[in-house]
């Protein structure tokens, strides 16, 4: 499996002008809805359709492991862990099984750059609506992110 994003290029002016047209409108869909953090690397079709980058430390893979006994975020407290959102999101569209997808490095060039162009040029993967099926993660979503259950992770504690 590849986990290293290959994008490396940097963008050429037409295509930064567009890329910042293009973000205008993303902008106005995604912001509202989804509270979209603008990462130019849209995985929202993989955690539930909760923004992954909204967590503090930006994680795409899962919860740093500080999430607090209620869900609660280590670095607000006050919040609820993304990851915790994303789990609960995930288990009520039935799509748990995106979420032992690993997710490759963000590129940080991406960073303010349109999602949607990025796609159209296949700087990134397009987002995957159905569930796979049949990719062996059956089991994993059956046994939990530890292998033997899900106690002792945050996804295990959501009910
Ligand atoms: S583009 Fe990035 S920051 Fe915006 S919704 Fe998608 S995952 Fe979140």
């Amino acid at each position: 499996m590849n986990l290293v994003t290959k994008e490396k290029r940097t963008f050429s002016r037409p295509m930064r002008l567009l890329s910042a047209l293009m973000l205008l409108g993303e902008d106005v869909i995604k912001v509202p809805v989804f509270r979209c953090q603008r990462c130019g690397e849209c995985i929202l079709s993989h955690t539930g359709f909760v923004c992954s980058q909204r967590c503090p430390k930006r994680l795409r893979n899962g919860p740093c492991g500080g999430t607090g006994e209620g869900g609660t975020c280590e670095v607000y407290p006050e919040r609820m862990c993304i990851w915790y959102l994303i789990y609960r999101r995930a288990s009520l569209f039935g799509r748990l099984k995106m979420l032992y997808r690993v997710e490759k490095i963000h590129n940080w060039n991406l960073e303010k750059t349109s999602a949607w162009l990025n796609v159209f040029v296949k700087r990134i993967e397009p987002p995957k609506w159905r569930v796979p099926k049949g990719e062996g993660w059956e089991e994993a979503e059956k046994e939990g992110p530890s292998g033997d259950s899900n106690e002792g992770s945050c996804a295990g504690e959501v009910k």
